[in-house]
């Protein structure tokens, strides 16, 4: 079906605007971050699009909360995991990387 993968390609595009948008808001208003990742998040869930690799990382999916490493977020390496640490609310979230 043509018109499920232009509305999936349009998801991804508001999705990629709303945490590059957020990334940028952050500083000023990291509610308003977290609304725009909490925005994206219902996006790919409705349309069924993932969220882009680069971006999952920059989100909590226990608290919703949008993520930055050295602000709210602790990002380590430890036995080829990259562990990340919401320090909203102390989830972890452990991602395999092959160096
Ligand atoms: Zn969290």
């Amino acid at each position: 079906m043509r018109n499920k993968k232009i509305i999936r390609r349009r998801a991804l595009r508001s999705i990629n605007a709303l945490f590059k948008e957020a990334e940028r808001v952050f500083n000023e208003s990291p509610e308003r971050a977290d609304r725009y990742a909490q925005i994206a998040r219902r996006i790919s869930l409705r349309c069924k699009v993932r969220i882009p690799r680069k971006w999952k990382r920059r989100y909590c999916k226990k608290c919703h909360k949008f993520l930055r490493p050295g602000v709210n977020a602790r990002v380590r390496l430890r036995n080829k995991k990259i562990i990340i640490t919401c320090l909203e609310c102390n989830n972890r979230v452990r991602i395999p990387y092959y160096p």
